[in-house]
């Protein structure tokens, strides 16, 4: 038998899809497909069943698995049991209680027979040769969780909102600081190395609960947070893991899947929103360092449970971290979101500042009157620097001295703001913008670095001479 799994049929994905061959079934590994629900209408759940038993070749889809976290409406139990007997491919399994999503995906997954988990939410739609694009991925890199492009459903009709030509820029997950995934565009240099817009594309976070791993890797890198409750962070928490622990992921342009994005449904909380921020805490207590008082900056509400602490106890994961070595969560913002926008980091210690261009370190010169660069020692005096959240950045001596911008030049002078009601001048003030350009408002010039010489210049965010990052472990 030859079958190809070829993109006959191409509703949604780039029209070059259509003329790329993904590899043939017969090595194609074997997909469990896990769908958890919690109170789901009846119409989108077997819409999304039936999108599945429609659109995935019989030979690589082992099973599907729906996954009951406690429903307590009644059309989700007898009934739906009827209605799954006819389907022999389609198993249930039911959470006694509502405990939310993570533990019902964890229960779906832990009893899956197939290759590959792919997770799919409870109201979707998948189009037309969806899978195979997902598991010939993985099959190429096995240490990848892939997501399909995920397009949207309206709420109200229902109607799937097909991929156009006109919006093919890609998008790839991010965040922002109070830890909610937010879209962005690609930039432009994630695209070095691709034939064309139809291949996959690297993203820092993924929006949720759709995509592919291998059940092996999964169970490697530590599944997920079986503490995290009903819903949210999970996400992120998964992301972040995958990275720093020295996998990836991928957004693949041939495989599209609807989803019903819904305005706040109201069964979502059932004890307060609460559960989110802690949640939250759990992901930021064990994967973001310092950056966590970022986090704890913006969201208050977290702050709170982290300082009594209310968010369970996170040592296993701790130590899953340390097991598997990963990475820190500066090497993550460099790596692999080196774009991201990092307000002032409060005061850290044992902090370098690398120079992207270069990726030497600021160092304070003998006199403490000049910095200039030099290749990062890592733990030394001479190369720490604080950025203190009045805007200072601190040199890490005994007696702190503070970056002062000149037209050109920048120099280290007396930190005023050291009492605790006073505002620092404006030529000692800087803010972190974009692209980690560290820039004084007052002159409007940013830090730049060429060979040793550091410099205030014209703001310039293409220009690599002024991209800065914070780091605590500076790359030798
Ligand atoms: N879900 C669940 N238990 C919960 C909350 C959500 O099983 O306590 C399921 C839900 O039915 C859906 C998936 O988890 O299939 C993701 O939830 P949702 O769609 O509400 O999240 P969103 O897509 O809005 O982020
Ligand atoms: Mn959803």
């Amino acid at each position: 038998m030859s079958v190809l799994c070829s993109l006959k049929v191409c509703l949604g994905p780039h029209h070059r899809c259509i003329s790329r061959k993904f590899k043939r079934c017969p090595s194609l590994p074997s997909a469990s497909v896990i769908i958890a629900f919690y109170n789901e209408a009846w119409s989108t759940l077997l819409r999304t069943v039936h999108s599945v038993l429609h659109t995935a070749p019989a030979i690589v889809l082992r099973e599907v698995i729906l996954v009951d976290d406690g429903s307590t409406q009644e059309h989700l139990k007898a009934a739906l049991d009827t209605y799954l007997a006819s389907l022999p491919l389609v198993k249930i399994l039911r959470s006694p209680a509502r405990k939310g999503l993570v533990s019902a995906r964890l229960l779906g997954s832990s009893g899956a027979t197939g290759e590959v988990l792919v997770f799919l939410d409870s109201h979707c739609e998948c189009f037309a040769g969806w899978l195979e694009p997902l598991l010939a991925r993985v099959a190429e890199l096995e240490q990848a969780l892939v997501s399909p492009q995920v397009t949207s459903i309206d709420p109200r009709t229902l109607e799937v909102r097909k991929p156009v030509p006109t919006d093919r820029s890609p998008w790839r997950g991010s965040f922002d600081w109070s830890l909610s995934f937010s879209w962005e565009q690609l930039p432009a240099y994630e695209n070095d190395g691709r034939k064309d817009d139809s291949f996959p594309y690297r993203t820092p976070t993924i929006s949720g609960g759709l995509f592919a791993v291998y059940k092996d890797y999964f169970d490697y890198i530590g599944t997920y947070d079986d503490q995290m409750e009903i819903w949210g962070g999970e996400n992120l928490e998964l992301s972040f893991r995958v990275w720093q622990c020295g996998g990836q992921m991928e957004i693949l342009p041939c495989s599209v899947v609807g989803h019903v994005f819904r305005d706040d449904p109201p069964d979502m909380y059932p004890d307060g929103p609460s559960v989110v921020y802690r949640n939250l805490v759990r992901l930021a207590e064990v994967w973001l360092d310092e950056y966590k008082d970022i986090f704890y900056t913006r969201v208050p509400e977290a702050a709170e449970i982290a300082r009594k602490g209310l968010f369970g106890d996170v040592s296993e994961r701790r130590q899953l971290r340390d097991r598997l070595q990963c990475k820190n969560f500066s090497w993550y913002l460099w790596n692999i979101h080196p774009d991201l926008y990092i307000p002032g980091l409060h005061r850290v210690e044992h902090s370098s500042l690398v120079n992207q261009g270069s990726f030497y370190c600021l160092s304070t010169e003998e006199t403490e009157v000049f910095v200039s660069m030099d290749p990062c020692h890592g733990q030394e005096e001479r190369q720490h620097f604080e950025y203190t959240e009045k805007g200072e950045i601190v040199t890490g001596g005994p007696i702190p001295r503070c970056l002062r911008a000149g037209a050109l030049s920048v120099v280290l002078a007396e930190c005023v703001a050291s009492v605790d009601s006073a505002s620092a001048p404006d030529e000692q003030t800087f803010e972190v913008i974009q692209h980690g350009m560290i820039v004084n408002l007052s002159l409007s010039l940013c830090l730049s670095a060429t060979g040793v010489d550091v410099k205030m210049v014209q703001c310039d965010p293409t220009d690599v001479d002024q991209q800065w990052m914070f780091m605590e472990e500076p790359l030798e």
